[in-house]
């Protein structure tokens, strides 16, 4: 049975999402969010913005700007510190609300929401570090140093596969480091989101700080990128959208932040440990449905070990329990909407019609619902779509190479550059991987996913703007350096 999953607080009316100027109001319009694990049913309405009340959030967000930039970064921390308590206070609510939201299984929801808690501690201790840096100057009577200011008003965008974690991971840098926000989070996710305003409220942020707009992303487009006084663009989502945002600003100085798809490989060579690296692939392909921007979606194994590999890869991905994403046993839940669930048909039949064979699974034989069979499938030519494009989901594509130049040059064969693994025993080959594999994230006998909020994370090639985010790369994006020249006379 699917537990309520009603998390505010304090009742509001149903659809009233928007957080602008420290308050909640309504739109003029709302969206219906539905249980992607029981598609007929509704979790509720959401507001459904228009550009008027996008311009009163980037008008909330500048009058705010100067009193929150002027306040200590102590202070800030401490504010920080004190939303990571009220998310851990509702951890369960903001479980369920997530896994309502988009269909995660209950157990990574809860993993998610404990992530949210530590990244914004992580934050919290990032502000008490230095904030700039003494030099010496060739002028004797001069003092030579740095420091950081923040940007100004930011907007991030975020979208549904990391209801929690994401928007976190830019929230807390941007406010923690005196930037003022709107937000817009993906339409599946507004329900999370919700929560997730509601607890930095909670935790005393003052009015105009953070301004939350719910609502359709390309009907918003032109409000959320026009704004006057917009310093900075952070976004994670498609590449389609991303570069748009980038085209959007192009011509002003808006610092720009883009988080894009990806086309993670793993190579498998005849020395590893076979048994954990079918367990890591599975985990890497299949979990979180395969709805995770650093998910495994090819891998390449060497020509000695490939039948036996394909074999404990096939019982691996047998022994995953798919269902309700409720149900505490449930280790893959359903795709996040219905139309997500199309396109993952979508690619199975047309690898299909190409010839591929299926070693585990059957996707086209996914039940009712947005579910979908974790499946893998082989002899698929390298230029295939299902090859070439995303498809967020739980669909993986096995090749047999006969070595690891062979690999190599295949996994690099992409426009994405997010993330890979290698699992060897063989520390030579391991450290050529780790110096040719064209991804910002590389695992050596880990599965691709995966991610720690202390150290930088982004891709290259098409899967990012080259930027990175979380860690101390996150300073660098929210804040500008100003550097003082100071002369006694
Ligand atoms: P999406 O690009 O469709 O939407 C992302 C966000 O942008 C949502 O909030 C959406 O409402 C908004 N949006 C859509 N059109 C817009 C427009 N014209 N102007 C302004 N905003 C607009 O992506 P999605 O379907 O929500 O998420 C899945 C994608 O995100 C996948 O491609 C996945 O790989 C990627 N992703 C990347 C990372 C990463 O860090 N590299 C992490 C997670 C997800």
């Amino acid at each position: 049975m699917m537990p309520a999953v009603e998390t505010r607080s304090t009742p509001v009316p149903q659809g009233d999402t928007l957080f602008v100027a420290g308050e909640w109001r309504a739109a003029a319009r709302a969206g219906e969010r539905f249980d992607p694990s029981r598609p007929e049913r509704s979790t509720g309405l959401f507001a459904a913005a228009a550009a008027a009340d996008v311009e009163d959030a980037y008008a909330a967000a500048v009058a705010a700007a100067p009193a929150w930039a002027a306040t200590p970064a102590p202070a800030r921390a401490e504010l920080l510190r004190r939303a990571a308590d009220c998310l851990a206070a509702r951890a369960e609510a903001a479980a369920l609300r997530l896994t309502a939201d988009m269909g995660k299984a209950i157990g990574d929801a809860r993993a998610e929401v404990r992530r949210g808690a530590a990244i914004l501690r992580y934050f919290a201790g990032e502000l008490e570090q230095p904030i700039g840096e003494t030099y010496a100057s060739a002028d004797p009577a001069t003092a030579l140093s740095t420091f950081e200011q923040p940007l100004g008003v930011a907007c991030v965008i975020t979208p549904w596969n990391f209801p929690v974690a994401i928007p976190l991971w830019k929230l807390a840098p941007a406010i923690g480091f005196g930037n003022t926000v709107v937000w817009k989070p993906a339409e599946a996710a507004s329900g999370s989101a919700v929560l997730l305003a509601e607890v930095l409220a909670d935790a005393g942020l003052p009015a105009g700080v953070l301004n939350l707009i719910t609502g359709h992303g390309s009907e918003l487009s032109a409000a959320l990128t026009g704004a006057e006084r917009l310093a900075a663009i952070t976004f994670t989502g498609s590449g389609t959208v991303g570069t748009r945002l980038r085209q959007a600003v192009a011509d002003r100085n808006v610092k720009v932040q883009l988080e894009l798809g990806g086309k993670n490989p793993a190579i498998v060579l005849a020395d590893a440990d076979l048994a954990d690296a079918a367990l890591q692939v599975t985990r890497g392909a299949m979990l979180a449905t395969g709805q995770r921007c650093t998910a495994t979606s090819r891998v390449y194994v060497e020509r000695p070990v490939a039948d036996e590999f394909a074999r404990l890869l096939a019982d691996q991905v047998g022994r995953l329990v798919v269902g309700d994403p409720f149900d505490e046993a449930t280790q893959v839940g359903p795709l996040a909407s219905a139309e997500q669930a199309a396109t993952v048909a979508e690619y199975f039949a047309l690898a299909r019609a190409e010839g591929a064979r299926v070693i585990a699974g059957d996707l086209a034989a996914t039940a009712e619902g947005c579910f979908a069979v974790p499946t893998v499938i082989a002899d698929v030519a390298p230029d295939s779509r299902v090859v070439r494009e995303e498809v967020f989901g739980p669909l993986l594509v096995l090749f047999v190479v006969d070595d690891l130049e062979d690999a190599l040059g295949a996994a690099n064969e992409t426009d994405f550059g997010l993330s890979s693994a290698i699992f060897t025993r063989d520390l030579g080959k391991a450290m050529r991987f780790v110096r040719e594999t064209q991804t910002g994230l590389v695992h050596v006998n880990r599965e691709t996913a995966g991610v720690e909020p202390h150290v930088p994370f982004g891709g290259v090639k098409g899967s990012s703007s080259l930027s990175r985010e979380q860690g101390k790369a996150a300073r660098q994006f929210f804040t500008t350096t100003k550097t003082v020249y100071l002369r006694s006379t």
